[in-house]
């Protein structure tokens, strides 16, 4: 991991969780996932903050798995990851 790519992730982080966000519960502490691109390199893999639950619980994009989490929620991964980019770039013009 680059310092680049850690401070990064500890901006991701400072957002909370992406789709408690997404779900108007409000900012949650989150955990960083990876997205798991095909063929990508975790190091290069993008990141999104999801919380524990919505991470690695049964209602979380692990739990569920990818189709599943889509099926629940009616956005993918790739959606949380532009809300991401988008609430940091909003950060930076502040
Ligand atoms: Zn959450
Ligand atoms: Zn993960």
């Amino acid at each position: 991991m680059t310092s680049s790519n850690s401070k990064h992730y500890g901006r991701v982080a400072d957002l909370g969780c992406i789709l408690c966000l997404y779900l108007q519960y409000g900012p949650t502490p989150c955990e960083i996932h990876h997205i798991r691109r095909y063929g990508g390199k975790r190091d290069a893999a993008p990141v999104i903050g999801l919380c524990p639950e919505h991470h690695r619980g049964n209602t979380g994009v692990h739990g569920l798995g990818a189709k599943g989490f889509e099926k629940r929620y009616g956005i993918d991964q790739e959606f949380l990851l532009a809300l991401t980019t988008e609430l940091l770039q909003n950060e930076g013009h502040q």
